[in-house]
């Protein structure tokens, strides 16, 4: 219980920090240094006004100094993260694993934050992400060093296939449609998730993606949302869902589907 309180409390102050991602990665700022300041009025933000969710809500959203609001996106990824976090820790325990999940968990939201926000994936986060991931694969115990070398060359494969798979797709959707369906951010992300997930729970990660993006753009469509079909929709956003969906759920799923081909 108390290592639960714990890891929820570790996971605001990660959260804290992924939103200062969010906000400076897009633009290729420095996450270090300068210390935050009011979007607005450009006001330095002392650390009292810093506490994760609790300055938020005890400021009701708003800027101390000129009043403009601040994006409920703030309190809503500290929370997301120690909740992810927290599930982590009942799922995996205080493990190797549980770890590792933490750190792919961070990589996943403040991916899907930030494509939600501004339709890109910074290679700031991806990069690490892939190195991470065959750490991660790297670190599996195993009986034989040559077992080892088979676990990381199996994730660098899924790696770049999944990557040309995105990359097809999107030269036949720039064909056809003659406008950009997928970025080279997509392939990137593809590329991290099938890293740390292998090839089966990365394809499975694909389908509810795609599925979830294409139900998406429908609602958009029937409630008269989308301009023309020219709507990008944030594919990253709904990727990370889908790998976050998979990493808790993803084995059972996989298990219920094998079923059919026995
Ligand atoms: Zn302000």
């Amino acid at each position: 219980m108390l290592i639960s309180v714990l890891v929820v409390l570790v996971g605001l102050a990660f959260g804290s920090f992924l939103n200062v991602c969010i906000s400076r990665l897009p633009g290729h700022d420095s996450i270090i240094r300068p210390r935050s300041r009011c979007p607005h009025c450009q006001r330095l933000i002392p650390p009292l006004e810093n506490i994760p969710v609790l300055s938020w809500l005890l400021l009701r959203g708003r800027c101390r100094g000129c009043h403009q609001p601040i994006s409920w996106r703030y309190p809503a990824v500290e929370i997301t993260t120690a909740l992810l976090f927290l599930l982590c820790q009942l799922t995996f325990g205080i493990t190797r694993v549980g770890i590792f999940a933490m750190i792919l968990c961070f990589l996943l939201l403040g991916l899907a934050a930030t494509d939600a926000e501004t339709l890109t994936l910074p290679n700031a986060l991806t990069y690490p992400g892939i190195a991470i991931g065959l750490v991660y694969t790297a670190s599996i115990p195993r009986a034989m060093i040559s077992f080892r070398i088979a676990d990381v060359a199996s994730s660098i494969f899924s790696a770049i296939g999944f990557a040309l798979l995105i990359l097809a797709i999107r030269w036949i959707y720039l064909k056809v449609r003659h406008v950009e369906g997928l970025g080279i951010g997509d392939a990137k992300l593809m590329a991290m998730i099938a890293v740390w997930m292998g090839p089966l729970l990365t394809a499975e990660v694909f389908f509810i993606g795609v599925f979830a993006a294409a139900i998406y753009g429908i609602l958009l469509l029937i409630t008269g949302q989308n301009r023309g079909m020219q709507t990008q929709l944030p594919l990253g956003s709904f990727l990370c869902g889908a790998a976050l969906f998979v990493l808790f759920q993803g084995q059972g799923i996989l298990k219920w589907y094998l079923q059919f081909f026995h």
